[in-house]
C-alpha cells in the first residue's frame, strides 16, 4: 500500500523511501475524513489585490491522506487544482466525489505515471483518455487541464492532450516536497509565487498538508489568494475564472514613451526543450516580442505574462520585474527565437 513516491521534476528522479516511510508514520495519527456534503468552501477574506495563484497536488487520490489534504484546504478556505491519477480515481471513485464537493478542480494526471514520452501516440491517448472516464465515473467532471507525469511533454503528447480538450500544465515553483522538503522549506517555495503562477505539491506528504495554513497566510499577507487555472491561458486566475487585476506597482513610473532592449541568455538545456531568460532595459512597461522558429512552442513561462505558445508570442510584465523565463518546446528546432522589445 505504500506506493512509490512519485515526484514530478525532470531533473530528479531519486525515490526517498525514508521520508516518505516518516511521513506515512505520522499520517497514521492524523484525524480523520471530510464532511462529503459539504460545499464550496466560503472565499478567503483576502483582498487578492495582487491577483491570484494556483496551489496543485499531485498523484492522488489516495485513500490515506486525500482526507487529510481536503481537510486543511477547507480549513484554510481556499480551493486547489488536483491532478489525479487515472488509475487512483478509478481504484478510489468516493474520493473522487468527495474533491469534486469540497470544491476542488480535479485535473488529469495520466492513468498510470508513466514517462510519457516512451510511449506511442496512442499509448498516449490511451493513458489521457482512460483518466478521463476514471474521473468522469468518480463524478468529478470533465478535466481540461492535463499536467504530464515529470513535466515532461512534447508536441505529440501537448496534441494527444488537445484532442481530448485538454490543456497541457507544469507549473512555475516546485514545492519539492516529493524530495523531502520539510514544511517550512515548502512555505519558503510558496513565497515564490507571483500572480499568474502555479505550485507543484503533492497529496500524500504530511508536510504538505501541514504547510497550507502558513501558505495562505502567506500569500494574503502579500496580496495574493488561491484561485483556479484557466485553461485557456494556463495561468492562474480567480477562483470564478475571471481574469486577474493588473498588477498596481505605485513606484513604477508610467512608461516614458522610450526604448527598450531585451538581452536573452540561455537557461537550462533538457533532451527535448530548453529555458530562455529574458532581460529587459530601458522601461518597466514593456512588450517583448519572441518570434519563435517553425516547430517550436512554449510550453511554460515564469514571471511575466505570456499570450500565445507558437508563431510570435508577447510578453508583458506581471508585476514580477524585468526578468522573465520561458520554456520552449524545440521539436527538433534549438535556434533561439528573435526578440524585440517596445516601451509601453
Ligand atoms: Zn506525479
Amino acid at each position: 500500500m505504500i506506493r512509490r513516491a512519485a515526484d514530478d521534476t525532470g531533473q530528479r528522479r531519486s525515490r526517498r523511501w525514508s521520508a516518505f516511510v516518516a511521513c506515512a508514520a505520522g499520517l497514521l495519527t492524523a484525524a480523520a475524513g471530510v464532511a462529503a456534503t459539504a460545499s464550496a468552501p466560503a472565499a478567503a477574506a483576502a483582498s487578492c489585490s495582487n491577483g491570484y495563484v494556483a496551489l496543485t497536488y499531485d498523484d492522488g487520490p489516495n485513500p490515506s491522506n486525500t482526507n487529510n489534504l481536503l481537510n486543511a484546504l477547507r480549513q484554510a478556505g481556499v480551493r486547489a487544482t488536483l491532478f489525479n491519477i487515472g488509475q487512483n480515481a478509478a481504484s478510489n471513485p468516493s474520493l473522487v466525489a468527495a474533491e469534486r464537493a469540497a470544491g476542488m478542480w480535479i485535473g488529469n494526471h495520466s492513468y498510470t505515471h508513466p514517462h510519457m514520452l516512451n510511449l506511442s501516440q496512442s499509448q498516449m491517448s490511451s493513458e489521457l483518455s482512460r483518466t478521463q472516464s476514471a474521473i468522469q465515473n468518480g463524478g468529478g467532471g470533465t478535466p481540461q487541464l492535463f499536467r504530464p507525469p515529470y513535466g515532461e511533454t512534447n508536441g505529440t503528447l501537448q496534441s494527444a492532450a488537445s484532442a481530448l480538450g485538454l490543456r497541457t500544465i507544469t507549473w512555475d515553483v516546485d514545492s519539492q516536497d516529493w524530495n523531502g522538503a520539510s514544511t517550512a522549506q515548502i512555505v519558503q517555495a510558496a513565497g515564490r509565487l507571483t500572480n499568474g503562477q502555479s505550485i507543484l505539491m503533492h497529496d500524500q506528504y504530511a508536510t504538505t498538508i501541514a504547510a497550507i495554513p502558513q501558505i495562505v497566510s502567506g500569500l494574503n499577507s502579500r496580496g495574493l489568494c488561491a484561485g483556479m487555472i484557466s485553461p485557456s491561458t494556463g495561468r492562474a486566475v480567480a477562483p470564478d475564472g475571471t481574469s486577474n487585476p493588473p498588477p498596481t506597482d505605485p513606484t513604477t513610473p508610467p512608461p516614458g514613451g522610450g526604448s527598450c532592449t531585451a538581452t536573452l541568455s540561455a537557461g537550462q538545456q533538457f533532451g527535448d526543450r530548453f529555458n530562455l531568460n529574458v532581460a529587459v532595459s530601458g522601461t518597466s512597461s514593456w512588450t517583448v516580442t519572441l518570434a519563435l522558429n517553425g516547430g517550436q512552442s512554449v510550453q511554460n513561462s515564469w514571471n511575466a505574462s505570456v499570450s500565445g505558445t507558437t508563431g510570435t508570442v508577447t510578453a508583458r510584465p506581471n508585476g514580477a520585474g524585468n526578468n522573465f523565463g520561458v520554456t520552449i518546446m524545440a521539436n527538433g528546432n534549438w535556434t533561439w527565437p528573435a526578440a524585440s522589445c517596445r516601451a509601453g
